[in-house]
């Protein structure tokens, strides 16, 4: 099983790169931070407080999930592609994924895909250092927190550039300072800063890190 972790906050370009590589090795490719989203988008929908632990933790355990490779997902039969990305669900991933039966949960699920399909691309923000501390290559993705935040602003049109900032700094804030499995670069991680690079420059460095580790 031959996995590649990539690891980062939000804006650092993990998405757009996982997906090039996955593309670039032949692999498929999972986004966790869309499992968490789909969590999220789960529990509102169904009345649930995302801060309530044990209802969450209920939510993350019996609900179903798809998370394609072209981005598109599936929960409980309905198609929450556009959803899990909109305000609603951005504000409460976060307090969602603090939760430890939610990230309990979402780790066996996360290495039952990588067992079925002999590894992969997987991309989130504990892959290298907890669900998949044997990775072939663990590499984690940074940039300024005001690049990450332009980033950001680009693909969400409707809100403001200082809204997005505001919600960046938060997530970072509780993404790193959680108990479970905090963003955390791991000990033996490929560190990119991507601020000054295009997507290309980043695609082409860590597949030569990939080629030098193998
Ligand atoms: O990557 P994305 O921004 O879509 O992730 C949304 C949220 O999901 C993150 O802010 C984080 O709270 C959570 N997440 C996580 N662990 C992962 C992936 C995402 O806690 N492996």
């Amino acid at each position: 099983m031959e996995v590649i972790a990539i690891d980062g906050p939000a804006g650092s370009g993990k998405s757009t790169v996982a997906r090039a590589i996955a593309v670039r090795l032949g692999r498929e490719y999972l986004d966790t931070g869309a499992m968490y989203r789909s969590v999220a988008f789960a529990a509102l929908r169904r009345g649930v407080d995302p801060t309530d632990d044990e209802p969450v933790g209920r939510v993350a355990r019996d609900v179903e999930m798809e998370v394609r490779g072209d981005g598109s997902v599936v929960v409980d039969g309905v198609d929450a592609t556009i959803e899990i990305r909109g305000p609603e669900v951005t504000r409460a991933v976060s307090l969602v994924a603090a939760n430890p039966a939610v990230r309990t949960e979402l780790r066996a699920r996360q290495r039952e895909w990588a067992k079925a399909r002999g590894g992969g691309v997987i991309e989130g923000r504990d892959i290298g250092t907890v669900v998949f501390p044997d990775a072939a290559l663990k590499v984690y993705l940074d940039a300024r927190p005001e690049v990450r935040a332009a980033r950001r602003s680009n693909e969400v049109r409707e809100l403001s550039y200082e809204t997005v900032a505001t919600d960046l700094a938060r997530r970072d804030a509780l993404d790193q300072g959680r108990a479970d499995s905090p963003l955390a670069t791991a000990d033996d991680a490929f560190v990119v800063d991507t601020s000054e690079m295009g997507v290309e420059a980043i695609v082409d460095t860590v597949l030569a890190e990939l080629e030098r580790r193998r």
